[in-house]
């Protein structure tokens, strides 16, 4: 077995290069609150949010409302990706956030269209795809298709900046709310994506001092001596940049050792033979066996093309690495590790992983329906069960779908069930009211 080990020098995509724009609407519709009704509200325009809408265009539907509090498509994604300066996704050129079934202009064509602009070793990397090889994304290649799908399935002129503070369902409409908006739709879509891990409250002695930040916060850049607790990809990535402006880093991890592969989900979940380990539609699967698979496939790990670096970096005594430790207590001047020993430095940064947005605090309670931290949904059409006109895309479906729910590739599963439910549903709505 040949195992393709990707160069490094992948992880120096360069970000912000000049696309050509499809021609963008004018945002008119930005400066207004947005409309007092609507056939579908999404709440969250991530990669799962511009998915859904995307394939309720394909569908017909052009009564959608798009809330995100950035007001951008996939800005959220775009400012964590960027803050970490991450120059590639995780996920190849297949997992792109089109719609199935639908002959769409896909991320490795439109790729392949902008040739002129790609260095070679993304080049490279798009014919490691055509061939049927593991490839990888420039973030700069994903966020020009990302405005472009937005663009050309009448997303950004749908898009409204606004926080949703509640969703409430009523008979056959539901309202949601915001600061300065109020809108009724028939169904409600939310795409909420992840929020981060906050440490644990034992882990600080009073409150969090200023040389302790997590993952999505800045870095200073005078931190000559760099903690960096958590073992998966975004603390990849701050090594990555603290080694590459000379600090020295050391990096606990509560794992015995760092686990370098190719994606953070097994490929066989963005297969129907890995979601069948999950989806209980046709053949019930135990919810305890489900809960077993989703703890052992969302362990941390990290890219191969961190490997070489980080060796090196260990090699030279720039990078210590503390494994299989857990933590006593976080300072301003260091991790004090379980076993009483003190990892010293200017910066902690904490990169401790996400959890899913499951519409609590936007839902009651009653109406999300959690157990073990995950909503009750309906095996078919990722409706809440106790609210069947409001959806969940996204990491909240990863009991439906399996882990690979969280990424690209599961949006658009999740997409294909959501868009047909609905469509089908105001095609019934639109009959019963001739
Ligand atoms: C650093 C990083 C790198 C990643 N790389 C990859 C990758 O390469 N490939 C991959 O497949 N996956 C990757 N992932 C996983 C990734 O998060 C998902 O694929 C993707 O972002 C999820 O899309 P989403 O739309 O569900 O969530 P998000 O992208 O988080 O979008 C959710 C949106 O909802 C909005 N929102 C939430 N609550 C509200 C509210 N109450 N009111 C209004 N708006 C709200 C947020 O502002 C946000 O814009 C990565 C994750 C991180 C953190």
């Amino acid at each position: 077995m040949t195992t393709f080990v990707p160069h490094p020098h992948l992880l120096d995509s360069p970000r912000h290069r000049d696309w050509p724009r499809y021609p963008e609407p004018a945002l008119p519709a930005r400066a207004v609150a947005p409309p007092v009704a609507a056939d579908v509200v999404i709440v969250g325009a991530g990669p799962a949010g511009l998915a859904v809408a995307a394939a309720l265009w394909h569908l017909g539907v052009r009564d959608v409302v798009v809330l995100d509090r950035t007001g951008r498509p996939v800005e959220r994604f775009l400012e964590r990706i960027d803050r970490l300066d991450q120059r590639v996704l995780r996920s190849p050129y297949e997992h792109h956030p089109g719609v199935e079934g639908y002959r769409d202009c896909e991320l490795r064509d439109f790729a392949r269209l902008h040739w002129s602009l790609l260095t070679p070793v993304e080049r490279r990397e798009i014919r490691m795809s055509q061939a049927g090889h593991r490839s990888v994304v420039p973030v700069d290649v994903f966020a020009a298709y990302c405005r472009h799908t937005a663009a050309i399935h009448g997303v950004t002129e749908r898009l409204w900046p606004g926080e949703v503070d509640s969703v409430e369902p009523d008979g056959d409409r539901v309202t949601v709310r915001g600061k300065g908006f109020t809108i009724t739709a028939r169904h409600v879509v939310l795409c909420l994506g992840e929020e981060r891990r906050d440490a644990p409250e034992r882990w600080w002695t009073g409150t969090r001092p200023d040389e302790v930040g997590y993952w999505d916060e800045p870095v200073p850049a005078g931190a000559d001596r760099a903690v960096v607790v958590g073992a998966g990809l975004t603390a990849a990535h701050l090594i990555h940049n603290a080694l590459d402006r000379g600090a020295v880093v050391d990096w606990v991890m509560r794992g015995e050792s760092e686990r370098y592969q190719c994606s953070d989900v097994n490929a066989s979940f963005f297969r129907a033979e890995g979601r069948a380990r999950f989806d209980s539609h046709r053949n019930p699967v135990p919810w305890a066996d489900r809960l077993t698979l989703m703890g052992r496939q969302r362990r941390a790990s990290v890219m191969f093309e961190f490997r070489p670096l980080f060796e090196a970096a260990q090699a030279d005594g720039r990078l210590t690495v503390h494994r299989g430790t857990g933590i006593g207590a976080v300072h301003a001047k260091g991790v004090e590790l379980a076993d009483g020993r003190l990892v010293a430095g200017d910066h902690v940064v904490l990169a401790l992983g996400t959890v899913p947005s499951i519409g609590t605090g936007l839902l009651s309670e009653e109406l999300v329906g959690a157990r073990d931290g995950w909503p009750d949904l309906d095996e078919r059409t990722l409706a809440y069960q106790r609210a069947p006109r409001v959806f969940a895309a996204g990491a909240a479906a990863c009991m439906v779908l399996g882990p690979a729910g969280r990424n690209i590739d599961g949006h658009r599963v999740a997409t294909a069930r959501i868009a047909a439910t609905v469509a089908a549903r105001l095609r019934e709505d639109a009959v019963a009211h001739v």
